[in-house]
């Protein structure tokens, strides 16, 4: 037998038709909305997965992690998917139908922080100061569950902001079979030049928490670095500029220099570097120092967006925090103006695409709210992108990213059963990623609306 939560579970034989006690197939929103609730109200109900046996799951088509395939199912077996293809040449000792949906690999969230929640219930800084250590922790365990309700079974969190190792602790409740939730890569504390970063504006004789760690020069940084990787971390996520510019704007902070120390560090343990980066000089300073991914990009050129498309560093423009960020301020989409940063980002984006550069899913989940993760799916296709394209950012682009397509991201003889369904044509109208009815992570149902 296999972790699993088993809550509410009856008996272990019939996987294939489990339920959360609702039996009419998807129809709306609606109903998936009043099973949502239904299933918080129950806790938590998971098949485990009986070894030897095979389960032939039947949408209408699947999305492979690059094209779709009418007609084709896949066979999960133990944890494992163990044939794709088209449904009359595959067999299975039990059959779970999904009508009228699209089955895809698990999707991945590129840009979460799940020791946080939005701020427009809590500031940020509030958070960081005022909320104790078990109070974030019980809302991470909520918002694990969430994202993995919404057929996120892989995040990339970035960053504790101020709650330590508490994200480490969380990937390990995960994996233990503690707490349902997405498997997790983690950043642990962050890095961040001193005197950059927030909470700020203090009386100076208080010592405030930060947001991060803060760590400069050579020693320091080497230092700091190699103690995130003994604490955990499965990167490091450095803040290549801050808003501590004379008069509150982001300005660059570690040298070219003190990036590549970073990341020649974190390389030496098989580990990469990403940079929080909007400035094109913090950008260009963290592409040129090394680091896989740029979070943010708001004010990318051209020149840096040649930079990055040269050497393959993967941009995520956390579209969704944006325009949340702007909502708490008061703007109505389709009703106010367009805010000023959300134009620049139109413009920055569509020069990204041009130049041909990587585009992740990330949507910095956690300013907005956990499991509405498709927000930046959406968001995706309406600066730019074609669904496919944003189908592919959030599972075979996302799993080559984080170094983890030998296991996850595509539908593929061999990988680890993690699958979502949706309801619809997600490459047709994106919208439908909204649609989810069944997940699946590890070769566990953990969701099944059917
Ligand atoms: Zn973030």
């Amino acid at each position: 037998m296999r972790r699993g939560i088993t809550i509410g579970r009856t008996g272990k034989a019939d996987r294939t038709r489990l339920k959360i006690g609702l039996t009419s197939p998807i129809k709306d929103q609606v109903s998936l909305r009043m099973k949502r609730t239904f299933f918080l109200l129950i806790s938590v109900v998971i098949s485990i997965p009986l070894f030897g046996q095979s389960i032939l799951l039947v949408p209408d088509r699947i999305f492979d992690g690059e094209n779709i395939h009418e007609g084709w199912g896949v066979v999960v077996e133990g944890r494992r998917i163990s044939a794709v293809g088209p449904v009359s040449e595959l067999k299975g000792d039990s059959r779970i139908d999904l009508p009228g949906s699209t089955l895809l690999p698990g999707f991945i969230e590129g840009h979460s922080h799940f020791l946080l929640h939005p701020y427009n219930e809590t500031s940020w800084n509030d958070q960081v100061l005022k909320e104790s250590r078990a109070e974030r922790v019980a809302r991470g365990t909520v918002h694990a569950r969430e994202t993995l309700w919404a057929g996120f079974t892989t995040v990339r969190d970035l960053g504790s902001e101020g709650a330590g190792y508490a994200d480490v602790g969380l990937k390990i409740a995960i994996q233990k079979g503690v707490i349902p939730g997405p498997r997790m890569l983690v950043a642990g504390k962050a890095i961040v030049a001193t005197g950059s970063y927030g909470p700020a504006g203090f009386d100076p004789d208080f010592e405030v928490p930060l947001g991060a760690e803060e760590a400069d020069g050579v020693d320091d940084l080497i230092r700091v670095t190699r103690d995130q990787i003994g604490n955990g971390a499965d990167l490091i996520k450095v803040y290549a500029d801050y808003r501590w510019g004379p008069n509150g704007e982001a300005m660059p902070t570690f040298s070219i220099e003190e990036l590549t120390l970073m990341s020649q560090t974190a390389a030496s343990s098989g580990r990469p570097v990403v940079a929080h980066a909007g400035t094109a000089e913090g950008m260009r300073r963290a592409v040129l120092g090394g680091v896989e991914t740029i979070e943010h990009g708001d004010g990318g050129t051209r020149e840096v967006f040649k930079l990055m498309a040269e050497r393959g560093v993967v941009f995520y423009p956390t579209l969704a925090a944006v325009e949340s960020i702007s909502s708490y301020s008061g703007w109505k989409k389709g009703v106010d103006p367009e805010p000023a940063r959300i134009t620049t980002k139109k413009k920055v984006m569509k020069v990204a695409i041009e130049e041909g550069v990587l585009i992740g899913m990330g949507g910095d989940v956690g300013v907005f709210s956990h499991g509405k993760n498709a927000l930046e799916m959406e968001l995706m296709v309406e600066y730019g992108m074609s669904p496919l394209q944003v189908l592919r950012s959030t599972t075979s682009l996302n799993a080559k990213t984080f170094h983890i397509s030998d296991r996850v991201g595509s539908l593929k003889t061999g990988l680890t059963a993690d699958l979502v369904a949706v309801m619809g044509k997600p490459d047709l109208d994106i919208k439908a990623v909204w649609n989810v009815g069944f997940v699946m992570k590890d070769g566990a149902v953990f969701r099944n609306d059917f």
